[in-house]
């Protein structure tokens, strides 16, 4: 029987859903919607699409939502200037610094800026750090859709093996948190690792997030294997792809999410949930 399939898409639409509701009724009481700041620097073109498809996700949610475009030659100061200036905008909750940024400005400084308080994307040092203790106040956003779409087909977690493949801090360091976390025992794998297939094959829970297509092969997945794939890869026929590789791993695998319609949209209505928590802490 193959695979169920991990349905990103339907999920986040109800995920959105639910935090409309919550927007509606609690809007008027307040006074404000929710507000979500997004600084784009620059003008990649992936980047482009990113904040845009946030922004206009935030719009059909009900937030509030204040997109910033600054040119490429943004100095790093005035950068800081801009994300202090949202750290003070009572109508903002939360701050959004898409990356990558230019190569003349440093990340940590600018991740450093934000006010934890603020930082839904939870990159910040105190939120990383609060997640690495069992204290979680913004969990990042991909590695927190990643937990919602295995909650979402029950995939038992406690005394589980999750191997996740890609160690970044924004995807597989955090998400190995989580799964720790929940109870599993923890494989995180990366470009040094040996022997990737014999990690991947001992896994219940398998995660992708590395950015190379067809990586995980039928073979290197257990059968009935939860397989989530973070990848976005963009084949040259123009097509995107994940790290997985999907028609060969579904029959193997229990369950298995797709790209494109598995994760990506899981995580902006997961940094929708990060606005509407904070905008709750932010008028209680
Ligand atoms: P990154 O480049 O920062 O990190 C990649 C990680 O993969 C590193 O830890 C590296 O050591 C590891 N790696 C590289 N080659 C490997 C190999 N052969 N075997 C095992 N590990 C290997 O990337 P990132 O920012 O974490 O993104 C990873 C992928 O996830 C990319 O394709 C990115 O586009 C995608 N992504 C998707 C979303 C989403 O919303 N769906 C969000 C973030 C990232």
């Amino acid at each position: 029987m193959p695979a169920r399939l991990i349905d990103g898409l339907a999920l986040a639409q109800s995920i959105r859903a639910e935090v409309k509701n919550e927007v509606a009724q609690k809007a008027p009481a307040v006074g404000r919607a929710p507000g979500l700041a997004v600084i784009l620097v620059g003008e990649n073109p992936a980047s482009q699409v990113y904040v845009r498809n946030k922004v206009k996700a935030c719009q059909e949610a009900g937030l509030h939502s204040q997109l910033i475009e600054l040119p490429l030659t943004t100095s790093q100061s005035a950068l800081v200037a801009e994300i202090d200036r949202l750290n003070h905008d009572r109508t903002i909750d939360g701050i959004l610094v898409q990356l990558p940024l230019p190569d003349h400005i440093d990340d940590h400084v600018i991740i450093h800026a934000i006010s934890p308080e603020k930082d839904v994307d939870g990159f910040h040092p105190a939120n990383a750090g609060a997640l690495l203790i069992g204290r979680p106040r913004f969990r990042p956003c991909t590695p927190y859709a990643v937990m919602r779409m295995l909650a979402s087909v029950q995939a038992p977690l406690r005394g589980a093996e999750a191997v996740v493949v890609g160690a970044s801090n924004i995807v597989g360091k955090p998400l190995a948190l989580m799964l720790l976390q929940a109870g599993s025992t923890i494989t995180l794998c990366n470009s040094k690792t040996q022997n990737l297939a014999e990690k991947t094959r001992r896994a219940d829970i398998l995660v992708s997030a590395v950015g190379r297509p067809k990586l995980i092969t039928a073979d290197m997945v257990k059968p009935g294997a939860v397989v989530i794939d973070v990848g976005i890869n963009r084949l040259a026929n123009g097509a995107l792809a994940g790290d997985v590789d999907f028609d060969a791993v579904r029959p193997v695998a229990g369950a298995i999410s797709p790209v494109p319609g598995g994760v990506g949209p899981m995580t902006i209505a997961m940094l929708l949930v990060n606005t509407l928590e904070s905008f709750h802490e932010h008028t209680r």
